[in-house]
């Protein structure tokens, strides 16, 4: 684990880190898992380092629909096709002895064949799952844009209104409007600059619904009545909108640029 401390998240997109621990990380863990269960509190640990690589500043996410490996089904995974292939030597003393003991425990140990994959997707399948977690993370989706609306989604962007508990003196002013404070629903949805552009969005696609909840959003689209594809598609404008405006006020705020919320608007259509 220290090579993730030697790593430095600020100069790594989302998606690099993203895929370091996939690949670098969890093909070490791999090693470790497919020979021993490991504690809970080890895996634990590991998934805690990889998230807080992941979300440099966001320490309380939630478990699901962050977009890497989960360790402890992997592990279990694997372990269990240790466990087939070690009963299939059905020669062996010890096996002739657990199958005759306990042949009902022994009726998955009779597949002709025990690959990881299936028993990890199985595994993953048993958790809790969010219902709009798939649309988030389709393929049509750029990873920026769902990482966003990911965090938005769970109440996490550092807006004024939530930076303010920590520093009480910040100006809570929306910087797009100057109007009204800078909340997620104001940001997002009720100040003049969103509502321009998801406006400008309903009458080029008009699958894009009027709804003042980012989750609510979500979840009416994954209930509607069309195609998978028609779905991904307007999750994928959605999380496109959910991106940019983010990006239009940190713009503002930090680089002093105005961009204007047609061009925004463009941007996401092109
Ligand atoms: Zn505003």
């Amino acid at each position: 684990m220290a090579t993730v401390h030697l790593w430095t998240p600020r100069d790594i997109s989302f998606t690099g880190r993203a895929r370091l621990i996939n690949c670098v990380i969890f093909g070490m863990y791999t090693y470790y898992a497919s020979i021993f269960l490991l504690p809970t509190e080890v895996i634990g640990k590991i998934t805690k380092i990889c998230r807080n690589f992941l979300l440099e500043w966001h320490r309380r996410v939630q478990k699901v629909g962050i977009g890497i490996k989960g360790l402890a089904a992997w592990n279990k995974a694997t372990i269990a096709k240790l466990t087939w292939a070690l009963a299939k030597k059905e020669k062996v003393l010890w096996v002739k002895w657990v199958r005759e003991r306990n042949p009902q425990a022994c009726d998955w140990l009779g597949d002709p064949d025990c690959k990881v994959a299936k028993g990890y997707k199985w595994r993953r399948e048993t958790q809790r799952k969010v219902p709009w977690i798939k649309l988030i993370w389709a393929r049509p989706n750029v990873s920026r844009n769902a990482f966003i609306s990911w965090v938005l989604i769970h109440r996490r962007l550092p807006t004024k209104q939530r930076l303010s508990k920590f520093q009480p003196q910040i100006d809570n002013l929306c910087v797009l409007c100057s109007v009204q404070e800078e909340k997620e629903a104001h940001l997002f949805y009720t100040c003049n600059y969103a509502t321009t552009i998801w406006n400008e969005l309903r009458q080029w696609w008009r699958y894009t619904s009027e709804v003042h909840n980012s989750s609510q959003l979500l979840r009416n689209l994954k209930h509607s009545k069309g195609a998978r594809t028609l779905k991904q598609i307007t999750s994928a404008i959605m999380t496109a909108t959910f991106y940019y405006i983010w990006s239009a006020r940190n713009h503002m705020i930090f680089k002093k640029q105005q961009i204007k919320a047609y061009q925004i608007a463009y941007l996401i259509k092109d």
